[in-house]
């Protein structure tokens, strides 16, 4: 459903110079028509000027008058013509500028949104400008959950008729055509169901896609207004400018997206979901600087699981993985956020504990042997379990003054910790 705008009238602005051109002709006509009178009987026009040579004052006023009338009427006409053509002109040149103003608004909140660094900033820009281009109208801004088939709240501004903050996707006529759609409160029968009641005046929905992804919806209504005569339904070029809007907006989501994406995938495992080796090594530099600043202690934890390769060849390498997956989890469950939990290699982790004392880190150590002994993954109607770990443990400033030598300790504790028999944690130093 769309509303024609009001178009620059071109068809209007060729007229006045059609008319003129008829007048032209007209003229052009009558004196044409005059010259052959002239040449085919010239004799009779010779006599008819001598019988007219001594014309009175009255003949000489009328032809005046003719004469005088006619070119008054043709003056009149360029004149109205020529004040239609200025009208017109001067009603372009403010929609022009209007254009002008509207573009620079959009390179502005354009050039915003590309170099915003969190969907949060995007959305404050976005609202930033419809409070500015829109000011009557309110409105939200819906994601896409994980699962893909509900639109959650993300952002709101003014007080758009949202019965919820998460709906399905069936529930947006936008969402299912992946186009505009409004809804009018003339029209309740098509509205969308996401609208809450009394359905709004006039409510537009415009899915967010970007490289062939649906990311979710922007929606615009006309708030609490409810006299008809003050909602003015948008034009053409308005509704042009909200989908515009709505395309940068989704191609800023998704160049956000990408980016956190490329960014996980050069610091995470993908197997496990844990920092990687490259990460946690930039991670203890920094930890250590910040421990040896603050006069803070700093533990690592090197934890190896222990027969691992039996346990591969026992059940197979994709079992194995699961193991892997299962013992992350441990760790993530178990440390604190502020902890770096990564992948030192192959079943091997390391787990660095900042602002963690000796007597800390051998509970933490406890808690890690503890819940991997309790892990249980199905496969292929066995469960697998019995994991166990082997754990070197070494705190900063106890075991070592350098970052590098705190995890060689942890290592050599580690090795120690095999060599007991597994299934154990070694403290550096006691060995
Ligand atoms: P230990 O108790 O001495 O540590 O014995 P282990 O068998 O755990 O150690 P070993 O170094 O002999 O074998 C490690 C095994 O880990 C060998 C390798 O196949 C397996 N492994 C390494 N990375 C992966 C992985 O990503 N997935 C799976 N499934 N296995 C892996
Ligand atoms: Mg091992
Ligand atoms: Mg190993």
């Amino acid at each position: 459903m769309t509303w024609k705008g009001s178009e620059p009238g071109l068809d209007e602005l060729g007229a006045p110079e059609a008319r003129a051109r008829r007048d032209l002709m007209v003229i052009g006509t009558i004196i044409l028509l005059g010259c052959v009178v002239v040449l085919l009987d010239p004799d009779r026009v010779f006599e008819w000027i001598a019988s007219h040579e001594e014309a009175s004052i009255e003949e000489f006023l009328t032809a005046a008058v003719i004469i005088g009338t006619g070119f008054a009427l043709f003056s009149w006409r360029r004149w109205t013509d020529l004040s239609r053509q200025i009208a017109e002109y001067k009603r372009l040149q403010t929609e022009l500028s209007a254009i002008n103003q509207d573009a620079a608004i959009m390179g502005e909140t354009d050039d915003l949104l590309q170099s915003s660094l969190s969907t949060a900033e995007v959305y404050k820009v976005v609202i930033r400008h419809f409070e500015i281009q829109f000011p009557s109208m309110s409105g939200a801004i819906f994601a896409f959950s994980q699962s893909q088939d509900t639109a959650e709240l993300a952002a709101r501004w003014g007080s758009p008729s949202v019965i919820q903050d998460q709906f399905h996707i069936k529930d947006c006529w936008a969402l299912r055509r992946s186009r505009m759609n409004i809804s009018l409160a003339s029209d309740p029968r098509l509205a969308c169901p996401h609208i809450g009641t009394p359905i709004p005046l006039y409510a537009i929905c415009v899915p967010l896609l970007a490289q062939g992804e649906t990311l979710g919806m922007l929606y615009l209504d006309t708030g609490e207004e409810s006299i008809p005569s003050k909602v003015r339904p948008l034009t053409e070029p308005q509704q042009r400018r909200i989908k515009t809007l709505a395309e940068h907006l989704a191609l800023a989501v998704a160049n956000l997206n990408l980016r956190e994406t490329l960014r996980t995938q050069s610091i995470r495992d993908p197997l496990t979901g844990l920092f990687n080796r490259r990460y946690m090594e930039d991670s203890l530099e920094r930890e250590f600087r910040r421990a040896v600043r603050k006069g803070s202690p700093l533990t690592v934890l090197m934890v190896d699981l222990d027969h691992f390769k039996k346990f591969n060849d026992t059940y197979g390498h994709e079992a194995g993985d699961a193991v892997l997956r299962e013992v992350a989890k441990v760790f993530q469950a178990q440390l604190r956020a502020e902890d770096i939990a990564s992948r030192y290699g192959g079943e091997e982790f390391t787990l660095i504990l900042p602002d963690t004392e000796l007597d800390a880190a051998i509970q933490c150590a406890e808690r890690l042997k503890t819940a991997s002994r309790a892990i249980q993954i199905p496969h292929y109607g066995q469960t697998l379990d019995g994991i166990r770990l082997s754990i070197g443990v070494a705190c900063y400033p106890l075991h070592a003054s350098t970052a590098e030598s705190l995890v060689r300790s942890a290592d050599a504790a580690l090795y120690r910790a095999k060599e007991l028999g597994r299934d154990r944690f070694v403290v550096a130093g006691t060995m």
